[in-house]
C-alpha cells in the first residue's frame, strides 16, 4: 500500500486542461513532481495510495495516456540507504560526498572546508531561517576588496536533494582545483565565488525528519493551517503573476508578499549589499534543463547570449552524455512568476541561470546516492563554462 508516481503523457491542450483540473482536486492530495504545462513535456504525479484508484479512473475515462514511473514509492527505504551511506569520518578529504547528509553534517562539512583551505575559503552567515537556523555561504576568495563575484545556490526547494549534495561536492572541487586547474586559478585570481549550499534549511531539515517530499519553507500562513511558501515564487519579479498559486496549501504558493520569506530576503539583502555580483546561478532538480529568464513573462531577455548557454550544456553532456534542454523558463517549462533568476536578471545580473539537474523522471527527487558524484562532476563542467565566460566578459 505505497504511493506511486505516474507519468502522464498529455497529447493535446485539452488533455493539459484536464490535468490542470485534476490538480485542483485537493482531496486527492496529489503531489505534482512535474506540473501540466505543455503537451511536449511529461507530467509526473505522486499519488497517495488511497487516491490511486480515483486518479487512474480519471485518466482512463478521459483517454489520457499514462504509465507507472515508480511502482512502490517507499521513502523509508531511501532513508535507510542514506544512513548506510553515511560514514562518520570527519574532515573533507575522507568526507563521503557520494551520500545524502542531514543539515548538521553538511554544516560541519562547511567548517571543515574552511579549516582545510583557510587562505581561500571562509564561512559567512547571511542570516537566519524562519525557524532560526543559520544560513551560511562559503566565500572563495584570494584577496582584493569587493571583487566581482559569482553567486551559486542550491536547495531552495528542499526535496531536491541532489542539489545540496552537488553544491557541497562543488565547494570541495573549487577549493581543491585552485592552484591546480589553470582555469579555476585564473578565475579566483580575479573574482570571488559565493556558494549557498542549503538555501532552505528549515525545509531541508523537515525532509529529513518528517516528509521527504517537502518543497516549501516552513513559515506559518495567517488564516490557514497549511504551512510554507514556495520560496521560488516569492522573489520580486512578476510577483503573484501566472504560474504561482494564491492558495497557502499549494506547493507553489507565492506567499503574502514578495520577499515575505526570510530565506529569500536574506539572499536579496546579501546580493544587494555586495553590489558586484556578475552571475547568479541556482540549482534545482529534476528534468535536465538549463534555464534562463524569463519565467514571469514569455519574452526573451535583451541579453540573449546564446554561446555560453549552449557551450555550457554541451560541456556538461561531454562527460557522461547527459543531455540538457536549453531555453527560457517560459518556453521550456511554463510561465512561472516570482523566481530567483528573473529577479537577479532584472536586478542587472546578466548571467542568471537555473540548472534542473538529473534525472528526467526515472527516480525524480529520489535520485540514488550512486548518482551524486557523476551528477556533480558533469554539472561542474557546465558551471565552469559559464564562470569562464563571466570571467572573460564581465
Ligand atoms: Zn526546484
Amino acid at each position: 500500500c505505497s504511493d506511486q508516481v505516474l507519468r502522464v503523457k498529455a497529447n493535446s491542450e485539452e488533455e493539459i486542461n484536464k490535468l490542470q483540473l485534476l490538480e485542483t482536486l485537493e482531496h486527492l492530495q496529489l503531489d505534482f513532481w512535474l506540473r501540466p504545462s505543455n503537451p511536449a513535456l511529461p507530467v509526473d504525479i505522486r499519488v497517495p495510495f488511497p487516491s490511486l484508484q480515483a486518479v487512474k479512473v480519471f485518466l482512463e475515462s478521459h483517454h489520457i495516456e499514462y504509465s507507472i514511473l515508480l511502482e512502490d514509492l517507499q521513502v523509508d527505504k531511501k532513508k535507510q540507504e542514506m544512513v548506510n551511506n553515511q560514514r562518520r569520518e570527519r574532515g573533507t578529504s575522507n568526507f563521503n560526498y557520494g551520500a545524502y547528509h542531514p543539515l548538521e553534517t553538511i554544516y560541519a562539512a562547511l567548517d571543515d572546508l574552511a579549516a582545510e583551505y583557510p587562505s581561500l575559503v571562509s564561512k559567512q552567515k547571511i542570516g537566519e531561517s524562519y525557524e532560526k537556523r543559520p544560513m551560511y555561504v562559503l566565500k572563495f576568495s584570494t584577496g582584493g576588496t569587493n571583487r566581482p563575484a559569482i553567486w551559486l545556490d542550491a536547495g531552495i526547494h528542499s526535496r531536491e536533494w541532489i542539489t545540496q549534495a552537488t553544491a557541497l561536492w562543488t565547494a570541495k572541487k573549487i577549493a581543491s582545483e585552485y592552484g591546480n586547474n589553470p582555469s579555476v586559478t585564473s578565475l579566483l585570481n580575479r573574482m570571488d565565488i559565493f556558494l549557498l549550499v542549503v538555501t532552505n534549511p528549515d525545509g531541508f531539515a523537515f525532509t529529513h525528519t518528517n516528509n521527504r517530499m517537502w518543497r516549501k519553507t516552513r513559515s506559518k500562513n495567517s488564516g490557514s493551517l497549511c504551512i510554507g511558501v514556495d520560496p521560488n515564487r516569492n522573489w520580486d519579479a512578476g510577483f503573484g503573476g501566472p504560474g504561482a498559486s494564491t492558495n497557502p496549501c499549494s506547493d507553489s504558493y507565492h506567499g503574502p508578499s514578495a520577499n515575505s520569506e526570510v530565506e529569500v530576503k536574506n539572499v536579496v539583502n546579501f546580493i544587494k549589499s555586495h553590489g558586484n555580483i556578475k552571475a547568479f546561478l541556482t540549482l534545482h532538480s529534476y528534468s535536465q534543463l538549463l534555464l534562463f529568464p524569463f519565467g514571469y513573462k514569455c519574452t526573451n531577455p535583451a541579453d540573449y547570449k546564446e554561446l555560453v548557454r549552449y557551450t555550457a550544456a554541451s560541456a556538461l553532456a561531454s562527460l557522461y552524455g547527459t543531455t540538457y534542454k536549453v531555453g527560457t523558463i517560459c518556453s521550456t517549462i511554463y510561465q512561472a512568476s516570482g523566481g530567483s533568476i528573473d529577479w537577479s536578471y532584472d536586478y542587472g545580473i546578466k548571467y542568471s541561470f537555473a540548472f534542473e539537474l538529473r534525472d528526467t523522471g526515472r527516480y525524480g527527487f529520489l535520485l540514488p546516492a550512486t548518482q551524486i558524484i557523476p551528477t556533480a562532476e558533469e554539472t561542474w563542467l557546465g558551471l565552469l563554462k559559464i564562470m569562464e565566460h563571466v570571467r572573460d566578459n564581465q
